[in-house]
C-alpha cells in the first residue's frame, strides 16, 4: 500500500463553526478525519503532520519554504504527499511550491474545503478522499484538487467564492477528471534529474492593478530602487491607458530607468496577453515591458519571486520569465 504524508497547514477544512463565522480548530479535523473517514485507510497508508494552522490569507513565502522543507524531508520515506490548505491562497502557494520543487518525482496535491471539515453538508470529505487517491498515482508535479478534478497548481486559479467549484485552470485543461472513474488527462514530467528543494522567494516585487482614472502620481512614492519587478494587471490583451495625464507610459520608462523589470499579465481570466494587438501593448514592448502571456497572476507573481531570489541578471530573469519551467506557460 502506498504511503502518504497528510500536511496540516490550515484553511476552513480545518475550521470549526462558532457563532455566525469559522475558526481555526486544530482539533476538530483530525477527530472526524479518523472518526468519520475510515475508508481512507483502504486507499493509502496515511501518516498526518500538523505544520501549521493558518488562515491562508496570513501565508507568506516563510511558509512556502516550511512546506517545502517538510516535503524535503520526508521526501524518500513517502510515495505521495496531500497538502490541506485554505482555498484563498491555495493557487499562490502552489504555484510557488511547482517552481520550489525542482525535479519533483512524486505527487504533491494541495486541497481544502468550502466548509469545515465537522460540518454536514462539508465538501471536505470527497476533496481529501480525491487528493488522497491522486497523491498515490503517477502525477508528478503540484497539482489542486478540488471539486472532483486535479488541476495544474501554476494553472490555477480560485473562481468562487460561494460554489462548492471554486477552482478553475482557464488555460489549460485539467490533469484528471474524477467521476466513478478517475480518468487522467495530462501527464507530463518536468523532471531532470534529482529532486531539489529550491524553495526561496524575493519579496521585492509589485502588482499594479491597472483601471480607470488610476492616477500615476500615486506610484511616485513607490521606491524603485528598491523593487525589482513590477506586475502589471492590465486590461484584456495588455492593455492600460497611454494618453493624457493618466498615461502609466512614464512609469514604465522610470521603472526601465531603474533596472525594474515590468511583466503584463491581465484580467481577463481566459487566454493570453498578446502586446502586439492594441497600440497600448505595442507601447508597452516599446517602453521594455515584457508579456505575461496567458499565466495566472498567482504563476507569474510566484515564478518572479522565485526568479528573483536565484538570478541577479534582469536580463536571465526576464528571459526565464518567458520560458515554461514547470507547464506555467
Ligand atoms: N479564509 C479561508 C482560507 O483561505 C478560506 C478557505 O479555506 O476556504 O484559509
Amino acid at each position: 500500500m502506498k504511503k502518504i504524508l497528510l500536511i496540516q497547514t490550515g484553511g476552513t477544512i480545518a475550521m470549526n463553526a462558532k457563532g455566525a463565522g469559522v475558526e481555526l480548530d486544530p482539533d476538530a479535523w483530525s477527530k472526524v478525519l479518523y472518526k468519520d473517514i475510515p475508508e481512507l485507510s483502504d486507499i493509502a497508508e496515511i501518516t498526518t503532520f500538523p505544520l501549521f494552522f493558518e488562515d491562508s490569507s496570513d501565508l507568506n513565502a516563510s511558509h512556502w519554504i516550511q512546506l517545502a522543507d517538510c516535503i524535503e524531508n520526508k521526501y524518500n520515506e513517502f510515495d505521495g504527499f496531500v497538502i490541506l490548505h485554505g482555498t484563498d491562497t491555495m493557487a499562490y502557494s502552489a504555484s510557488a511550491l511547482s517552481f520550489g520543487l525542482k525535479n519533483l518525482g512524486k505527487a504533491v496535491i494541495f486541497t481544502g474545503s468550502q466548509l469545515p471539515m465537522s460540518t454536514i453538508r462539508s465538501d471536505a470529505r470527497r476533496n481529501l478522499v480525491n487528493a488522497i487517491e491522486l497523491a498515490t498515482m503517477d502525477f508528478k508535479e503540484v497539482g489542486i484538487c478540488f471539486n472532483d478534478a486535479l488541476y495544474r497548481g501554476n494553472r490555477a486559479t480560485k473562481m468562487s467564492i460561494g460554489d462548492f467549484d471554486a477552482f478553475g485552470s482557464p488555460n489549460f485543461p485539467a490533469l484528471a477528471d474524477i467521476g466513478i472513474q478517475i480518468e487522467t488527462r495530462v501527464t507530463e514530467q518536468f523532471t531532470s534529474g534529482k529532486f531539489q528543494n529550491k524553495a526561496r522567494y524575493s519579496d521585492n516585487i509589485f502588482v499594479l492593478t491597472a483601471h480607470p482614472n488610476l492616477n500615476p502620481k500615486l506610484l511616485g512614492n513607490l521606491n524603485l530602487n528598491k523593487i525589482r519587478a513590477v506586475i502589471i494587471r492590465a486590461f484584456g490583451s495588455g492593455n492600460f491607458c497611454i494618453k493624457g495625464n493618466y498615461s502609466l507610459l512614464p512609469f514604465l520608462d522610470k521603472c526601465r530607468e531603474h533596472d525594474v523589470i515590468v511583466t503584463i499579465v491581465s484580467q481577463a481570466d481566459f487566454d493570453s496577453v498578446d502586446l502586439t494587438q492594441y497600440s497600448a501593448g505595442r507601447a508597452a514592448l516599446e517602453h521594455g515591458a515584457i508579456s505575461g502571456n496567458g499565466m495566472t497572476l498567482e504563476a507569474a507573481l510566484t515564478k518572479l519571486m522565485f526568479l528573483l531570489a536565484h538570478y541577479d541578471s534582469k536580463t536571465d530573469i526576464e528571459a526565464l520569465f518567458q520560458k515554461s519551467i514547470v507547464g506555467e506557460l
